[in-house]
């Protein structure tokens, strides 16, 4: 038996035509720490904070909702890393609890720090490109809707 279906919203498409943006581009631009619609300015304002708006094209970066996917994807890649590392460095040296925790410790703290803001940049990037959240023009920022406030209102539009 053979379902059709018919008048439904085809995955990466919305309810609007919007032009399709490029994902990969996208993302490694965010991964880059760098604006996902133009690649030059900066997506970030302050070291995990991301810029309101590009400085370079103005493309609004605000909208993005990363919450807490930036930590757990952090967490999912450092780990595939140093827990092998420790466990490789275990079986072959046998070195002292002490020694251990003097290098994996200030090493995770390290790695976590540094790989932060590129996961962000990614996730932003990857909103950005979906039209996910506040990106989308024609959709209100949800946040905003919950707050009973719409988006036009809150940025004077
Ligand atoms: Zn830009």
């Amino acid at each position: 038996m053979t379902v059709q279906l018919s008048g439904g919203i085809a995955p990466g498409e919305t309810m609007h035509t919007l032009p399709k943006r490029n994902l990969k581009q996208a993302m490694f631009r965010g991964m880059m720490c760098r604006c996902p619609a133009c690649g030059k300015g900066s997506a970030f304002g302050k070291y995990l904070k991301v810029a309101h708006a590009c400085e370079a094209c103005g493309e609004e970066l605000h909208h993005h909702r990363a919450d807490d996917a930036p930590p757990y994807f952090t967490v999912l890649i450092l780990g595939h890393i140093l827990i092998p590392l420790v466990l490789a460095v275990e079986v072959a040296f046998v070195p002292a609890l002490w020694l251990h925790m003097a290098i994996w410790i200030p090493l995770s703290i390290a790695l976590t720090l540094a790989v932060l803001p590129p996961v962000k940049g990614t996730l932003v990037g990857l909103q950005w490109a979906l039209y996910m959240h506040g990106f989308d023009p024609n959709v209100d920022d949800e946040y905003a809707m919950m707050a009973g406030v719409k988006t036009a209102e809150l940025y004077g539009q």
